[in-house]
């Protein structure tokens, strides 16, 4: 319990990491050495219009999903963990009580981190983007490590309500105990500048994604599920089932001025035309 307490302490008061970093100079080593993502399963809907709101209305799609595994030189982090590995033992995959999406795991992502020599209890830094089930089915096979989430997620995660927001709680109860930096906002997780979650609230209360600078393609924004498709990043849509539909315009917009501004590329988790072109583990880009 200490070093949860310690650690909700050190999150709240953000300028100590920050006059830790001005004090000892930037390791001459690369912070990210390459990141693999992930094939986490796929999600089949019957309509997607659910997601581009009057656009495509009665077609079906298929959304891919991943997971994001990084290798920084001070530890291995993963980010969305993916559809529920027991959805892979279901030929015909997993269907919503609507009936209105079923979702398939092709392979574990057990067997995916162990085909890169990875084991669950190796991963020592953990986000999600967000709790909603295709990106938090296998978060409970993390528990040794550091967890990274927005407070008004966990509050809804861990609160009275969480079905409310469309969370399974068995899918990440095992996390209540994990030593936990509780954000209020952006974060540099290993303090180097290279692998940085930023808040970008709307589809749920505590929404993030990720920014990665890999050493030779460069900054890469992992959108979780601030836009599904990348239509809804182009045309700036959202559907009217996020939390807050008018908080994940204003995120698209921020997110929109800070890729002008750094020149980082949007990885659209659930998009499958513009996945087909990035390499798959246990390939790695870098
Ligand atoms: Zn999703």
């Amino acid at each position: 319990m200490s070093s949860l307490s310690q650690m909700r302490k050190i999150g709240s008061v953000p300028i100590f990491l920050l006059l830790a970093a001005c004090a000892t100079p930037p390791e001459k080593t690369a912070g990210v050495e390459r990141m693999y993502v992930i094939n986490c399963g796929e999600n089949h809907v019957k309509d997607v219009s659910r997601w581009t709101p009057g656009v495509n209305v009665g077609k079906p799609h298929v959304f891919s999903n991943h997971c994001y595994l990084i290798k920084h030189a001070q530890g291995w982090m993963l980010w969305d963990t993916g559809n529920a590995d027991r959805i892979a033992a279901m030929p015909s995959g997993l269907t919503n009580p609507q009936g209105t999406i079923t979702a398939f795991m092709r392979k574990p992502l057990v067997e995916s981190l162990k085909e890169i020599g990875v084991a669950p209890g190796d991963i020592k830094h953990f986000a999600m983007s967000h709790a909603h089930g295709d990106h938090s089915g296998n978060a409970n096979l993390f528990t040794a490590a550091t967890l990274y989430v927005q407070s008004d997620e966990y509050a809804a995660m861990f609160g009275a309500e969480p079905q409310k927001y469309g969370f399974i709680p068995a899918n990440f109860e095992k996390l209540r105990s994990n030593p936990a930096m509780i954000l209020r906002g952006d974060y540099d997780v290993f303090g180097d500048g290279t692998v940085t979650i930023k808040a970008a609230p709307g589809h749920t209360p505590g929404h993030q994604v990720l920014v990665v600078r890999l050493p030779k393609t460069g900054p890469v924004m992992l959108s979780g599920d601030m836009v599904h498709l990348l239509y809804s990043w182009n045309f700036r849509v959202a559907p009217s089932f996020n939390f807050d539909v008018a908080q994940s315009m204003a995120t698209i917009d921020a997110m929109k001025a800070y890729a002008q501004k750094t020149g980082a590329q949007l990885w659209i988790n659930h998009d499958m035309e513009q996945n087909a072109k990035i390499p798959k583990a246990p390939s790695s880009v870098q």
